[in-house]
């Protein structure tokens, strides 16, 4: 079944058409969130992405079934270039916390829903924990060593045999022949792999003493990229029309869950390899060492309404490298108050133009439908704001409708005006003072201001009125 929507798909590199392979719903898979830590903004863009597709496909009238998963367990810290290397990120933070790692990863957990229903993300159809699908995972580690794709080293660690999938590298571009030996790939090197960029399925439990289950090869836990196989395998009943993940999951978590899949199941398992691009603020890799990561918390600490973020999000193309700044998203949320308040302003002003109205919403949709040009379909939104023939009855059901996937809460109430800042209160009391002395040149000079301040004065016998913009 045709979706209409294009994307970029990583591994043909070109745009491709959406499609729902079994004919009535489309399968998605997003790689979720490691549960040691809030996410960041930066996650957050990638878990968003997610959430701008099923919402086209629910407003072209198309069913999805999204899964993300919750890996709490296996993810091992990184050096530099991505390769495992250290401890599993849980039992890092348990030691930090002092808490129990299941403890710490049902409060991260907890954290990522709440910041999802803050963001408007329409929940997933299920959200599958790593450490809950083991069994999934030790059958699939059981088929790909039954069928010579993986092999038990004499460390007892599992690993899949790289050169057992020829076709390794398609996604990323990073060929075997092109992987030298030296270079660190998994968290367990001494000798046991039988080739440089074989990876861990199964890593023994050797001192480790938490988060280990009893296997067929002795204790242990799994590896962070078998997780994603056997879920998308078994979640989505063994075929995967759309995966999503940011940029940096390309290699080596997606080409080896590529190869996993790819070889279990004799057939090409995901059709379309979308990636996110990545967040920078200020400028900068978030990064605790550079002490920029920034939470949704900090956002609302700061009086930035969430979906400030969903709109910053939209202005910027998935594909690209984004800056978001604090002011970038100051901006947002001005702009999320005035459209709020003009929509309110709009309601029951004269007739609906009902075929304007579809016109501009199919226009929107194919916007996005065409690699989700959400910065263009945003232009669309401004001008129709500024439109000077439309009635605002006309306008309110274009916000109504492009909300749908938008999700900003267009139609919800503006701030009141008592909560205009302490500076708009102060011009209006000095403003309103001014026309008392009948000094108009002040009282001008300070309705300037107030005009840049999104705030606009109206004089009357009784004095001054103000509205938002
Ligand atoms: P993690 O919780 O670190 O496993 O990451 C969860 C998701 O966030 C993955 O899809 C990552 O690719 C994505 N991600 C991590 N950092 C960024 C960033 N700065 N910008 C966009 N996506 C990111
Ligand atoms: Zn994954």
């Amino acid at each position: 079944m045709n979706t209409g929507l294009f994307i970029f798909d990583t591994k043909a590199r070109e745009l491709k058409e959406v499609t729902a392979a079994n004919g009535f719903e489309v399968q998605i898979y997003c790689c979720g969130p490691t549960v040691y830590r809030d996410a960041h903004v930066g996650n957050l863009r990638t878990f968003l992405l997610g959430d701008l597709v099923k919402r086209i496909l629910n407003f072209s009238g198309i069913d999805s079934n999204f899964i993300q998963n919750i890996t709490d367990v296996g993810h091992m810290a990184e050096d530099i270039v991505g390769n495992e290397i250290g401890e599993d990120k849980l039992l890092t933070q348990s030691k930090a916390e002092k808490l129990d790692p299941f403890v710490i990863a049902r409060k991260y957990e907890a954290g990522f829903h709440a910041d999802l229903a803050k963001l408007n993300v329409i929940p997933a159809a299920a959200y599958p924990k790593a450490s809950e699908t083991i069994e999934l995972m030790q059958d699939l580690i059981s088929k790909l060593i039954t069928t010579g794709h993986a092999y038990v080293g004499e460390d007892k660690c599992v690993y899949f045999s790289a050169q057992s999938y020829p076709s390794y590298g398609e996604i990323s571009g990073n060929r075997l022949d092109s992987l030298k030996p030296g270079h660190r790939y998994e968290y367990v090197e001494d000798g046991a792999k039988k080739f440089h960029a074989d990876w861990a399925l199964w890593k023994a439990a050797g001192n480790r003493s938490e988060m280990i289950w009893d296997s067929p090869w002795g204790p242990g836990f799994p590896g962070w990229h078998i997780e994603c196989s056997a879920m998308s395998l078994h979640f989505l009943q063994g075929h995967v029309d759309l995966h999503l993940g940011g940029i940096d999951l390309r290699f080596p978590h997606h080409e080896n869950e590529r190869a996993q899949s790819n070889a279990a199941a004799g057939y090409e398992v995901v059709e379309n390899w979308v990636h996110g691009e990545h967040l920078l603020f200020e400028g900068r890799k978030m990064s605790k060492s550079a002490g920029n990561v920034v939470l949704l918390n900090d956002l609302i600490a700061k009086g930035i309404d969430p979906l400030a973020l969903r709109l910053c999000f939209m202005e910027n193309r998935y594909r690209s490298q984004m800056d978001l700044t604090w002011d970038s998203l100051q901006a947002a949320d001005s702009t999320l108050d005035r459209w709020r308040r003009k929509y309110s302003q709009w309601l029951g002003d004269g007739d609906i133009d009902k075929q304007f109205v579809s016109e501009f919403t199919q226009g929107s949709l194919a916007d996005i439908q065409r690699d989700l040009d959400t910065p263009r379909a945003l232009q669309q939104l401004r001008k129709l704001e500024k439109d000077e023939y439309l009635t605002g009855a006309t306008k309110a059901k274009c916000f109504e409708e492009v909300d749908h996937i938008y999700a900003l809460d267009l139609i919800r109430p503006p701030k009141a005006k008592a909560e205009a800042s302490a500076e708009i209160t102060e011009l209006l009391e000095k403003r309103a003072a001014a026309r008392v002395a009948k000094d108009f040149a002040q009282s001008d000079e300070l309705r300037d201001q107030l005009t840049k301040l999104g705030i606009s004065v109206k004089d009357s016998p009784t004095g001054q009125n103000w509205d938002w913009l």
